[in-house]
């Protein structure tokens, strides 16, 4: 049998169809596609990580124990001292063992939609069923639909990324409550993007039974460790304990993390930057023609291209100009002509400003 017949009768209909995650290739282009921090770690940082990784000894296993990173963790982020930590390759791989726990096939995974699609990927790969709530037209959380779906499809587990990518977004708290309070299973709180929004629900992830609060260090200086982490009452973390995939989390990354975190200032300092540095992009994009912005508090803007050129066209002329943004224009009829645009250094952001200026007065 050829390799194609061997494929179509072994691999499951839905997974072959799939496209996979996609990446953009980037070399050599202004990269601001992805909500990476633009900012290299400091040469002191990198020292310490050098030292920290060499004396990593790479012929066994990670330990079992991994209290001494916990403990640092914990510490860092504001998790409360009686909440216990999950560390994933990412927080992609935690919203995996989330719904590999909870879901049984056809049981239902819901969030607000559009929304991060690994949400849905997820839901996909264990036969879940996943339902995307639209959101309004302007892109907020439309609550009404949220708790009526809620009660329709009695989820085991609703994804809700506060603030929300693409759209920045950030869901008010008595929104959240009351989807807390709606919600028959688990409410996972992804905060991703919580070092640009200023709020978060860490202090209070123990007030409810059903919730934890997911974190990445991806946006905040680390996309290339693979380093996320969930946090919640002991007993939920047991139970996602027992779906991660052994030793998950490799040497490097602890030690890499563990001296990184003995400087955990410098990766506020670089979040705050991003933080300020978002307004003027987005009153700057704001004012070309026929461009609105969508209110943000992630370190990106999503903003939609609605004059002579379509989102997708701007996308192209931004890419033969080696500027990578996100396109967004044929992902949801939402986000018709959306193109989300991660927050650069200023020099790329002025950039990617004068290249629209041009492209969009010619
Ligand atoms: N959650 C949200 C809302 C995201 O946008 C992303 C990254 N795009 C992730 C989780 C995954 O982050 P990580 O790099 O930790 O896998």
């Amino acid at each position: 049998m050829s390799i194609a017949g061997r494929i179509a009768s072994t691999v499951r209909a839905d997974i072959r169809e799939l496209t996979a995650y996609p990446v953009a290739h980037a070399e050599g282009c202004i990269k601001l596609d992805a909500m990476e921090c633009p900012y290299e770690l400091p040469e002191a940082v990198r020292e310490d990580i050098a030292r920290s990784v060499r004396d990593t000894p790479l012929n066994r296993y990670p330990a079992a124990d991994l209290s001494a990173l916990k403990g640092q963790i914990k510490t860092a982020f504001g998790v409360p001292d009686a909440a216990d930590v999950l560390f994933g390759n990412g927080s992609d791989e935690l919203i995996h063992l989330v719904v590999q726990a909870c879901c049984n096939p056809g049981d239902t995974v819901l969030s607000p939609w559009p929304s991060f699609v690994y949400f849905d990927m997820a839901a996909r790969f264990d036969h879940a069923r996943f339902i995307g709530v639209p959101l309004t037209e302007d892109l907020a959380l439309d609550l009404p639909a949220m708790l009526a779906a809620i009660r329709e499809h009695q989820p085991k587990v609703v994804f809700l990324a506060v603030p929300n990518n693409p759209t920045g977004g950030l869901w008010p708290d008595e929104a959240i409550l009351a989807i807390i309070a709606a919600a028959p299973g688990l409410v996972v709180l992804d905060e991703a993007y919580q070092p640009f929004a200023g709020s978060t629900w860490m202090p209070r992830v123990l007030d409810a039974s059903n919730v934890v609060v997911m974190r990445t260090v991806s946006k905040i200086g680390l996309a290339g460790l693979r380093f996320g982490y969930l946090a919640g009452h002991p007993a939920w973390v047991a139970e996602f304990d027992k779906v991660r995939p052994p030793y998950n989390l490799d040497v490097l990354t602890q030690a890499t993390l563990s001296a990184v975190l003995r400087h955990k200032a410098v990766l506020d300092e670089q979040a705050a930057r991003l933080r300020a540095d978002r307004e003027p992009l987005a009153a700057a994009l704001a004012q070309l023609p026929g461009v609105r912005v969508f209110p943000s508090a992630g370190n990106f803007v999503l903003a939609r291209f609605s004059g002579k050129l379509d989102g997708n066209a701007v996308h192209l002329a931004l890419k033969t100009r080696k500027i990578l943004i996100r396109n967004f224009s044929n992902a949801h009829p939402l986000l018709a002509n959306c193109l989300r645009i991660s927050v650069g250094t200023p020099a790329e952001n002025a950039a990617l400003l004068s290249a629209l200026q041009e492209i969009l007065s010619a």
